[in-house]
């Protein structure tokens, strides 16, 4: 069976990483516009890097839970290509390879003159310099900004369309073109499930609510114990 699985900031939630929409998220806190767009970063790059250099710091203490193990568990048994929207590494502390990172990384930086990009797990400073380009003042997380374009997409669309299912975890299907994966999934007949802690409200076959850490590994032990 190939499954094809999403993943968003509610899987990282019982990590102790915030969500963004959730009561308390990132964005009742933060203005989406001022830290994460380009335009943002044009306007005030050291207060868009401060934002980033304190949720990498976040996600370099955090540790994955029970949900990234099992999808770690999966990842080895079966036909699986992970798509996540999180940009922080706990996919691969949980054991799962190749996840298709479709918003960047945290623990990764892009030079805005040149497009290089090169691991970096410090903080960032408008004073750093490119090591490509050698430009400064350029240097800013890669993370896919709101208006920028997702990476891998025909990659991520490929692997929906040729599944026998697809499977949305923790995310609350409201940034496309993510949200419209389910919708992909349907068109080519590919049955459909979500895991959260509540219904997306998204048109799914089935829906099965609770904590990611609890329900994840469960249908993990479901769909391993099925294969026999
Ligand atoms: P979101 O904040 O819009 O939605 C979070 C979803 O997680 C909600 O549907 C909520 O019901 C669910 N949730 C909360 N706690 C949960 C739990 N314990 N178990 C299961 N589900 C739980 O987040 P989203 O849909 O991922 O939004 C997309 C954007 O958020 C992406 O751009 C992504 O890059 C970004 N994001 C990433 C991180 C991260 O990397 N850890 C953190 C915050 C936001």
């Amino acid at each position: 069976m190939r499954i094809a699985i999403l993943t968003g900031a509610g899987i990282s939630a019982e990590s102790g990483l915030g969500t963004f929409r959730d009561k308390d998220g990132l964005w009742t806190q933060f203005d989406l516009a001022e830290v994460a767009t380009p335009e943002g970063y044009g306007r005030n790059p050291a207060k868009v890097l401060d934002f980033y250099n304190m949720r990498r710091a976040n996600a370099r203490d955090a540790k994955p839970n029970a949900a990234h193990h099992a999808l770690g568990r999966l990842c080895d048994t079966h036909d699986v290509t992970l798509i996540t929207q999180n940009i922080d590494d706990l996919h691969e502390q949980g054991g799962a390879k190749d996840a298709l990172h479709i918003h960047g990384s945290l623990f990764e930086a892009l030079c805005a003159a040149c497009g290089h990009v090169w691991p970096h797990r410090d903080d960032m400073s408008v004073r750093d310099v490119c090591p490509d380009c050698g430009t400064a003042g350029t240097v800013r997380p890669n993370i896919v900004w709101f208006g920028e374009i997702p990476y891998l997409m025909d990659e991520a669309v490929a692997a929906i369309r040729t599944a026998d299912l697809f499977v949305s975890i923790g995310t609350s299907g409201t940034v496309y073109p993510a949200a419209g994966f389910v919708e992909i999934a349907q068109e080519a007949g590919v049955g459909t499930l979500e895991l959260n802690l509540e219904a997306s409200g998204g048109r799914f076959d089935e829906v099965r609510e609770g904590a990611a850490s609890v329900i994840v590994p469960k249908w993990v032990d479901d769909v391993v114990s099925a294969k026999g």
